[in-house]
């Protein structure tokens, strides 16, 4: 689970050009606004990370005018621009939190002060009976590389190949053979999706023929990857049908990734089409701010039918032997699209 909420220290306060009342403050990889003289470098902080819904309590008040979600009564929090500074997520004095008092840096605070993820509606394109099925392999998820508390994600990879690919703004899907008994799902973050011909995820299994190339691969592998298209987050690749791009091969046995010359292979023969790979290289060297420039670009550059103005997801980047990953969102996207 995400850690939204946690007790954190602020690593250094910045003025903000023309701005009298308030200035930029850093958090982990993150930075945002505070009061002028709230807090100064060192200081603890309850730290809520974009995405965070908050309960509606009077310490969150202040909020309202900005943040307030009357469909869910909570405080959405989400990236803003503010006198030209980008703002992601709230800093609140550690006094105002007695659930914080005597913890460690680093905390984990998000069920004792009850925030919530914000999560966008399911597409209606993958709603459908869904079956029970016990997870073999890790579940798709990547963390921010600004979420950088307990995984140095840069530090692990500088001077490691590396590549990074386009991160396509869908919802996930999995096709696997269950190893326990022989079983084939199609899944999506929590669910096994039972086979339907209006399934967008079944659509596909049978396009690509996923289910016979697996068994003919032997059986213990499993493809994991996105749909997109119509009806599935604004569609903003501006797809004509759904479609699917896989983004990792896992063997179910080991649990682990393939590496990508394998995983492109195995895509290869199965006749899957693969995430837009945008740069490989035999030693990774960005920086946090380089990744995150990176991020930025338009979706239009890999889907000639996508809009001129659609701003794309971000990026994820991984090791060429797939056992270090993590996303570098667009804040350019964060701030157009949200
Ligand atoms: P968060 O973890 O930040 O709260 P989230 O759990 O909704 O957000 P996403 O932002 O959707 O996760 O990011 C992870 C997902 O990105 C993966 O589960 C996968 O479905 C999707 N994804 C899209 N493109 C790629 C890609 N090129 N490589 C890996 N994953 C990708
Ligand atoms: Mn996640």
């Amino acid at each position: 689970m995400r850690k939204l909420a946690s007790l954190q220290t602020v690593k250094h306060v910045r003025p903000i050009d023309g701005a009298d009342a308030i200035e930029a403050i850093g958090i982990l990889g993150w930075e945002c606004v505070a009061k002028k003289g709230e807090f100064r470098q060192g200081d603890p902080c309850v730290y809520f990370e974009i995405d965070s819904l908050l309960p509606e309590e009077p310490r969150y008040e202040f909020l309202r005018k900005s943040s307030f979600k009357a469909d869910l009564g909570k405080f959405r929090l989400r990236t803003v621009r503010l006198r030209k500074q980008l703002s992601q997520g709230l800093a609140l004095p550690v006094e105002l939190f007695p659930e914080a008092s005597g913890l460690l840096v680093g905390s984990d605070l998000t069920d004792v002060l009850g925030v919530e993820k914000y999560e966008p509606p399911i597409p209606v394109q993958i709603a459908g009976d869904t079956r029970t099925f016990r997870w073999p392999i890790p579940k798709t998820d990547e963390i921010r590389v600004q979420q950088n508390d307990d995984y140095h994600f840069i530090e692990g990879l500088t001077g490691k190949p590396y590549y990074i690919s386009l991160k396509l703004d869908g919802t996930s899907c999995t096709f696997i053979i269950d190893p326990k008994d022989g079983e084939y799902h199609a899944c999506g973050r929590n669910y096994s999706y039972i086979p339907t011909s209006d399934h967008s995820f079944w659509k596909v299994n049978d396009r690509y023929g996923i289910e016979v190339g697996l068994r003919s691969l032997g059986g213990s592998l499993a493809v994991q990857g996105e749909i997109v298209g119509p009806g599935i987050q604004c569609n903003r690749l501006g797809l004509s049908e759904v479609d699917f791009y896989a983004f990792t091969i896992v063997d179910t046995g080991s649990q682990q990734r393939l590496p990508l010359g394998e995983a492109l292979a195995v895509a290869g023969t199965l006749g899957i089409p693969f995430v837009p790979i945008l740069e490989r290289g035999d030693s990774f060297s960005y920086s946090m701010a380089n990744l995150l420039e990176k991020a930025k670009g338009r979706y239009r550059d890999h889907f000639p039918g996508a809009k001129e103005s659609q701003e794309r997801e971000g990026i994820v980047i991984r090791s060429i032997c797939g056992s270090i990953s993590f996303k570098a969102i667009s804040n350019d996207f964060l701030l157009r699209d949200e």
